[in-house]
């Protein structure tokens, strides 16, 4: 099994979902079989009881579950249908674990984020990408680096890092590129937040850069330089009329060339075409 993290950096509502649907969509079309994640790092069970003036709409999965929205990108880009499991939220995560505490399962142990929390992440992130029969598991990170509710997440990715092969997990950092007032894009909260990625020990092979103008070549180099990213691994992510332009624009700033190296994948001879 491979895995594809993406976070995101900044701010919210960035664009990690439709990153991750078109990043998976990408790999779907070079031939491999691939499923989707969405980690909501709320304490609420699901999306079902917030209101949509807070949340936005729900989307409704076939077993009924009610999730974000960005489970929908995910079965309309990659072509899949998902069930509730492949949305993983903190509620969840703490349901499970006070379950086991109550039944007596950790023996007597004292209950902690590290490494009970952490090891029911990763043991779902590994139990739902092997049920769904997948060779690819994209695992979106909600929320932005640096929120409390998003660290033991982000704590068991790190631990995964560790413990799969150093090509079958990659990590695609998404971050802003605003415009200042001269009309220059600028670099720096890609700076600090890949920064702040890095505390947490985590490492980027890949930056994409949300700006509303594709990103020039010197604000590439910049992030290269900054982040210790080669340049072919930024990726211009600008806005587009219409997001199903998205999986063909991060194509064309060859993030399949890239990711695919990296991951040791080779392009299949079921690759299919974009129609
Ligand atoms: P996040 O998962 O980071 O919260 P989403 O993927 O849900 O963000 O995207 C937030 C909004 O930005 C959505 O309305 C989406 O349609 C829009 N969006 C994302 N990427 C692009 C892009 N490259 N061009 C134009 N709009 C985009």
């Amino acid at each position: 099994m491979k895995y594809v993290v993406v976070t995101g950096g900044v701010m919210s509502g960035l664009g990690k979902g439709i990153t991750a649907a078109s990043t998976g969509r990408i790999l779907k079309n070079k031939g491999y079989n691939v499923t989707a994640i969405k980690i909501d790092p709320y304490i609420n069970i699901d999306a079902g009881t917030m209101s949509p003036f807070q949340h936005g709409e729900v989307y409704v999965l076939k077993d009924g579950g009610e999730a974000d929205l960005d489970l929908g990108n995910y079965e309309r880009f990659i072509d899949i249908n998902l069930t509730s499991d492949h949305n993983i939220t903190t509620g969840k995560i703490y349901k499970a674990v006070i379950e086991k505490e109550r039944r007596g399962d950790y023996l007597g142990k004292t209950v902690q984020i590290i490494p009970h929390i952490t090891n029911e992440i990763k043991e779902r992130i590994r139990r739902i990408a092997r049920d769904s029969g997948a060779e690819i598991c994209l695992i979106e990170v909600g929320g932005t680096v640096g929120d409390i509710e998003s660290m033991p997440f982000l704590e068991a990715i790190r631990q995964m890092l560790a413990e799969e092969k150093e090509d079958d997990i990659s990590l695609i950092h998404v971050t802003l590129v605003p415009i200042d007032s001269m009309g220059d894009q600028k670099t720096k909260p890609t700076q600090h937040s890949v920064k702040e990625l890095r505390e947490l020990g985590l490492k980027p092979d890949i930056i994409v850069g949300r700006c509303k103008k594709p990103l020039d070549k010197s604000t590439k180099g910049k992030i290269s330089l900054f982040c210790d990213v080669p340049e072919a691994a930024v990726i211009s992510a600008h806005d587009a009329a219409d997001i199903y332009q998205v999986p063909l624009q991060m194509e064309q700033e060859g993030l399949s060339d890239y990711l695919m190296k990296r991951m040791n994948l080779a392009i299949r001879e079921n690759n299919q075409s974009w129609a």
